[in-house]
């Protein structure tokens, strides 16, 4: 016990200040950014602090969370795999979870998927998916070294990921040492020929070997939504120069967008699938890139150097994929089903009384997403100061909103209550007219 008196001199501070002393947080410039609030407790939509204050989770934590905090379901689930088996390598080895999940999947993802590989978050999945779509090319002598992504993508934080994505401030220090990646405008209303045609001069070349994008919507970049006719489009001109295409469903996978994938919306099927977030209900990390026949059997040879040399030490781990099955399951419940339709209308009533207020610019609800743009004098930057004002406006109000720039979002936990939606909606009516 030779660290007694450091706990109780410890106990003495509050979290934050503990906190303050060691860890180093996310997305953060410690030096200007305010002081993190600590969360003791959650359950369902609702998230408390140390002072037992109540804040609405309309975010549900980075969008990881459809089910609510602290649920029961998934966590039963989870004690029952760690008390039969927790983990074990997967490598040589195999689990019925694993197997499970596979099998799950197979039933609800678009037809053409046929391989799954397990990681452990949304980066590790989309490096994985570059990853097969340079090694797919490489093992048949194919130079195709390039990859095409959208402008203002968001594909993760590791080098491949990073270099896919295309908000540059998160990227602009690596820029030397990042992948060959070209970017095409988002089919945005009035923009799909712009992207068509743009896509189609590189899809010319032979020297691309994937084209990357999260389908439907654009989460980090602010809830950008396009069509699933302008993404058939691009899939489709993929498909006829053989660039494999890969749909990044970390933030749209199982339900946001209305229907369990955005892929549903899509005729044309990409080849890889990119699925985290909340694959566990925001329980477990992990990630789960899924693939076509085909590019499973660009590896399978009796050459030993063709194969994916790619791992990671907790791949498909048991506890893990035991929440995800549980969450698969609340999922595919009925009322859970009814959940996305309900927030769905709400948000779609919520539009039509928002979109005429004279601060506001424009609108778009899909599935459980809705998003409002504000009017603004000038451009207006992902971390700037109406976006700050925004969001201490909604922590004082008890709602975790996080603003992007000038677009304010809702992406709330399926099991939420319509009078917390309500009390959303009222506090970002308040925001606009208090703040813009
Ligand atoms: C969040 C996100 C990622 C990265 O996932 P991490 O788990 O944070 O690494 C990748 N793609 C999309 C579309 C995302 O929203």
């Amino acid at each position: 016990m030779s660290n007694v008196n450091k706990t109780t001199s410890a106990k003495d501070k509050n979290l934050v200040a503990r906190d303050a002393e060691y860890l180093w947080h996310p997305y953060t410039q410690h030096k200007t950014a305010a002081l993190p609030i600590a969360i003791k407790r959650g359950e369902g939509a609702l998230l408390w602090d140390e002072d037992d204050k109540q804040y609405i989770d309309a975010i549900a934590s980075w969008w990881v969370n459809p089910f609510g905090h602290s649920n029961t379901f998934i966590a039963d689930a989870i004690y029952k795999q760690l008390t039969t088996l927790e983990h074990v390598l997967f490598g040589g080895f195999t689990h019925e979870p694993a197997v499970l999940v596979a099998e799950k999947l197979k039933e609800i993802l678009p037809q053409n998927q046929q391989k799954f590989f397990f990681s452990d978050n949304g980066s590790t999945a989309v490096e994985i998916a570059l990853k097969v779509a340079l090694q797919y090319n490489y093992n048949k002598g194919e130079k195709r070294t390039k990859i095409i992504a959208f402008e203002n993508a968001f594909h993760g934080d590791t080098f491949a990921a990073m270099a896919a994505s295309g908000i540059s401030f998160f990227t602009e220090a690596f820029r030397g040492s990042l992948i060959e990646v070209t970017r095409i405008p988002v089919p945005v209303a009035e923009q799909e020929e712009t992207s068509i045609e743009a896509l189609k001069q590189l899809a010319e070349t032979d020297e691309y070997a994937a084209f990357i994008f999260e389908p439907l919507v654009q989460g980090a970049a602010g809830m950008v939504m396009y069509t699933p006719e302008a993404l058939n489009d691009l899939i489709d001109i993929c498909k006829q120069n053989n660039i494999f295409t890969i749909a990044d469903e970390v933030m749209t996978g199982f339900g946001k967008t209305g229907k369990n994938f955005a892929c549903d919306y899509l005729t044309t099927q990409p080849d890889m699938m990119c699925l985290s977030k909340a694959l566990t209900g925001g329980t477990i990390p992990m990630a789960l890139t899924t693939f076509t026949q085909e590019l499973f059997d660009g590896f399978y040879d009796d050459d030993v150097n063709k194969a994916l040399f790619h791992g990671h030490t907790f791949t498909a781990n048991p506890t893990g994929c035991a929440a995800a099955l549980a969450s698969i399951a609340l999922l595919q419940q009925p009322e859970m089903q009814e959940n996305i339709q309900r927030i769905n209308q709400q948000h779609l009533a919520f539009k039509t009384k928002i979109e005429a207020h004279p601060k506001v610019k424009t609108t778009r609800v899909l599935g459980v997403i809705f998003a409002l743009e504000l009017k603004t004098d000038g451009e207006e930057s992902y971390y700037g100061g109406l976006r700050n004002k925004l969001y201490n406006y909604f922590i004082e109000k008890g709602v975790i909103l996080r603003p992007v720039g000038n677009i304010i979002y809702i992406l709330p936990p399926y099991i939420i209550s319509d009078e917390l939606l309500n009390t959303i909606y009222n506090t970002i009516e308040s925001a606009i007219n208090a703040i813009v």
